[in-house]
């Protein structure tokens, strides 16, 4: 343990101890704080018992005293239940507590919570994450944070042991609209690219050539580096990204420009195609999988 964290809050409740949240809540427990854990998934919870010895059933045994909650939930509804709902932590919290969502959620509900949390002397800081497990084990993820500045900068402490950047959005909800935007063009990259791939194969072009050809190109991403050949070309589909939760992503996303009458084509037909590719592989399905669905798609 390094004791490096600055500012106020020491007493933290991270609610939602999965993929992310595990690795992100183990990096404040490193730092010294003490960190109350709770998820509603027994394996979740022993997991980071294991690591800190501190994990609760319900968000509200985990937020007793606490004067921070984080969250790090699959979407908007689970972060509202575990925040207001029956054992809810935001009735535990000490006062003047901070909540910092770090879920990837629409932006719009997210106004609506902030507007019910401060009427409970809650402020709520948005706060989603770019980059994965590897970098959230590594706390070098990006984050995006909305709110006011005051409590964006309260929490700023927390979020630079968990992330190598931290960007102030702008009001509340700006943090997941960011996200959910950064997840539009990632997806689509990715669509590209595996579309491409399947192409390419079907002209007889080797797939790694093509990857080698694009990485040296100006079709190069992210995802044509880091997920091609590490996820997808070598069959093994375990990036500890859900397929339903980008499908997610990329629904809130489209849905936002819909709402803001924003033209956005490429978002619509990027939800429809990733929610059809989400109802058919199921909520255990990698993102990386829509290559398998793509491919999917041609073979009868
Ligand atoms: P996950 O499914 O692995 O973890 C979510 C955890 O929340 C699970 O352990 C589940 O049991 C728990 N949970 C669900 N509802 C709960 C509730 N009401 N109370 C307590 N616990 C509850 O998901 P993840 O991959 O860790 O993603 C979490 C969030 O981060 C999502 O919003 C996702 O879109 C976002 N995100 C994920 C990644 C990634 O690479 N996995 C990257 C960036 C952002």
């Amino acid at each position: 343990m390094t004791d490096a964290a600055p500012g106020r809050d020491r007493a933290i409740a991270f609610i939602g101890l999965g993929r992310m949240g595990l690795p992100m809540a183990s990096r404040l427990v490193d730092a010294g704080l003490a960190v109350h854990g709770a998820d509603l998934s027994a394996a979740a919870r022993f997991a980071f018992a294991a690591y800190s010895g501190m994990a609760f059933r319900t968000a509200a045994d985990a937020a007793l005293g606490a004067t921070v909650v984080i969250t790090m939930l699959p979407d908007g509804a689970a972060v509202r239940e575990a925040l207001l709902g029956p054992g809810g932590a935001v009735a535990a919290l000490a006062p003047g507590a901070l909540a910092i969502d770090m879920s990837s959620c629409a932006p719009t509900d997210t106004r609506l919570l902030a507007a019910d949390l401060a009427a409970l002397g809650v402020a709520l800081v948005d706060a989603p994450v770019s980059g994965g497990v590897r970098r959230a084990a590594d706390g070098s993820l990006a984050i995006m944070a909305g709110g006011e500045a005051a409590a964006v900068e309260r929490a700023r402490p927390l979020l630079e042991l968990m992330g190598k950047s931290v960007f102030p959005t702008g009001r509340v909800g700006s943090g997941h609209a960011c996200k959910a935007l950064n997840n539009y063009v990632s997806a689509a990259g990715l669509q590209a690219a595996c579309e491409a791939l399947l192409v390419a194969e079907a002209f007889g072009v080797a797939p790694d050539v093509l990857v080698d050809v694009l990485n040296a190109s100006t079709g190069r991403n992210n995802s044509t580096e880091v997920k091609l050949k590490p996820f997808i070309l070598s069959g093994r589909f375990d990036s500890g990204f859900a397929l339903a939760l980008m499908a997610k992503d990329v629904g809130i996303a489209a849905r936002l420009a819909e709402e803001l009458e924003v033209p956005a084509e490429g978002a619509e037909r990027a939800a429809a195609l990733w929610a059809a590719a989400a109802e058919a592989l199921g909520s255990t399905a990698d993102h990386t999988e829509i290559h398998r669905y793509l491919a999917a798609l041609r073979r009868p």
